[in-house]
């Protein structure tokens, strides 16, 4: 009889271990920091959120004064396959780190995150244009290597709102904002340099296309959020 309890002790003892196991199993698979892979195809704006986004009548520069007075194009669209522009304060190296990064155009925040392959932190707002506008009817803004992220996921934006400061992708870089404008409802970070424009504008011509400000305006950029 003792060598039967002495059985059952160890069954149960392992059933137990068991059950913990499985306990501690379920725990860390449930976990919210588990890595996910982006899949790009869960990613598509669908035709209501695209009638839901806000209309971007207008878009000046994401960084210095709404022309970007006080800012120079480092490595402007195109250039070395580059898929943005490349904006830097006028004090060069990492003076503008921390400068305020911000939003383009009315929009809806539809990324933040970091997405890896020397992005560091990086934000993508989509935005709906006015119907008859060649590029619409929807575009994309990408800002990455950023510092801080201010904003966060699906929250709507309004032009010249702060949405983030200037980084160097966790130290990749000297600091400054890769700028991009994407066309379309995917929404990717992928990649900043490719043989093909791909889904991309060049930034400056799309901005001074669609810009508010009078050409001698000097004046910052709105912050209706500081
Ligand atoms: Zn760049």
């Amino acid at each position: 009889m003792a060598f039967v309890r002495a059985l059952a002790i160890i069954f149960s003892l392992l059933l137990v271990a068991a059950a913990a196991g499985f306990w501690w199993w379920r725990a860390q698979s449930a976990s919210p920091q588990a890595a996910v892979p982006f899949d790009p195809a869960f990613h598509r704006l669908t035709p209501e959120e695209i009638v839901t986004l806000p209309l971007a009548t207008r878009f000046d520069m994401p960084l210095g004064s709404q022309h970007g007075a006080l800012t120079y194009n480092a490595r402007p669209f195109r250039i070395a396959r580059h898929l943005g522009d490349d904006l830097n304060g006028i004090g060069g190296q990492n003076s503008d780190l921390g400068d305020p990064v911000f939003a383009a155009g009315a929009g809806r925040v539809v990324y933040t995150g970091m997405p890896g392959s020397g992005w560091g932190k990086m934000i993508i707002l989509a935005h709906r244009l006015p119907l008859g506008d060649e590029a619409g009817p929807v575009v994309q803004t990408m800002y990455a290597h950023l510092d801080q992220i201010l904003v966060k996921h699906g929250q709507m934006i309004q032009r010249g709102e702060k949405i983030a400061t200037v980084g160097t992708a966790e130290g990749a870089y000297l600091a400054h904002l890769h700028f991009e404008v994407r066309q379309g409802p995917y929404i990717n970070p992928a990649e900043g340099y490719a043989d093909t424009p791909l889904n991309r504008l060049s930034p400056e011509t799309f901005l001074s296309a669609r810009r508010g400000a009078g050409a001698a305006d000097l004046g910052p950029a709105p912050r209706f959020k500081e």
